[in-house]
């Protein structure tokens, strides 16, 4: 098969050591087995955007010398790389979901939804949102999009064919993985704009990404991502989550505890060799490098299928 990868940061701040790994992950995964690898934008949270971020990101990756094979200033057939100019592609395929019925549009406002919300935590709920809006005739909704009103699309999550366990190539199969996520998650917000959610299903899918190597904490979105390529009719990449960085003492790397920016290890004068000598063999293990190479190698295997062999 041929391999795919991207490594997709959010321009929130500088990298840090741990995006540093997962691209350095997503490098050494791609020039193993002969394929590609992509620098993808995650820039869909307006609020969240920190101006020379993407500059930041990029001479990070320059200094550590981990060239990319397509992204900004590199066109090709994926681009654009930046999720904000792909908003239109999000929505085609929102409109697809609605019109199949595995979405609906919710005009509640921000007040109703944060009284909905707190109820139902206080009575024990892991539900979100009420429905209300699911409840609402096929009238009623062009009626108040006519109107202008404004509304999120939220995933209808209530009928779904195949809930199955997901499988992750590093943290085998997962257990009650639909359990705790939350209900009716939102797909596009009010100012138009997709979640992370629906935007990085969308490009994985779009872009034709084979294996997903990413942090540790996007395992507990598998099962909703796995969600929406089902609501799709689409097939799933594979997907392999990298257990997140730690001091050694086992708490997690902060700013208070030492130098967790590689701007910071740049500025020192560390050699780039060292630094990724060390994030390569920080929480490497053998038996998932075998696991993901022999998944890349073999023809079909699926992300929800397969027994659970490899803990990590
Ligand atoms: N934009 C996400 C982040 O900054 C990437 C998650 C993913 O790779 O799917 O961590």
């Amino acid at each position: 098969m041929s391999v795919l990868v991207r490594f997709a940061p959010s321009p929130t701040g500088a990298l840090h050591l741990g995006g540093l790994r997962t691209a350095l992950y997503n490098y050494l995964f791609a020039k193993k087995l002969g394929g590609k690898w992509i620098l993808r934008i995650e820039d869909t949270d307006a609020g969240r955007a920190v101006p020379g971020a993407v500059d930041g990101i990029r001479s990070a990756l320059e200094w550590a010398g981990l060239e990319y094979d397509y992204g900004p200033g590199i066109e090709g057939p994926h681009a654009p790389y930046f999720q904000s100019e792909r908003l239109d592609l999000y929505h085609k395929y929102a409109h697809r979901l609605l019109d199949s019925g595995h979405a609906y549009r919710c005009f509640c406002s921000p007040d109703r939804l944060a009284t909905t919300r707190e109820q139902l935590a206080r009575s024990g709920s892991n539900a979100t949102y009420d429905k209300a809006c699911l409840n609402l005739t096929d009238e009623e909704v062009a009626r108040r999009v006519r109107a202008g009103e404004k509304f999120i699309v939220r995933l209808n999550d209530g009928n779904l064919p195949d809930r199955s366990n997901p499988k992750d190539l590093v943290f085998g199969a997962l257990r009650d993985a639909h359990a705790s996520l939350p209900t009716d998650p939102v797909l596009l917000k009010s100012d138009k704009f997709p979640t992370y959610h629906l935007a990085s299903v969308v490009d994985d899918h779009e872009m034709g990404i084979s294996h997903v190597l990413r942090g540790e904490e996007w395992l507990a979105s598998l099962p909703l991502h796995l969600d929406l390529y089902a609501s799709l009719g689409l097939k799933p990449p594979r997907f392999a989550h990298l257990p997140l960085l730690l001091n050694p003492d086992g708490t997690k790397m902060s700013k208070r505890k030492g130098d967790v920016q590689v701007m910071d290890y740049q500025r020192k004068g560390w050699e780039p060799e060292a630094v990724l000598n060390w994030l390569a063999l920080a929480g490497w293990g053998q038996s998932h490098i075998k696991t993901l190479q022999e998944d890349a190698s073999s023809p079909s295997s699926s992300c929800s299928e397969g027994e659970d062999h490899h803990h990590h």
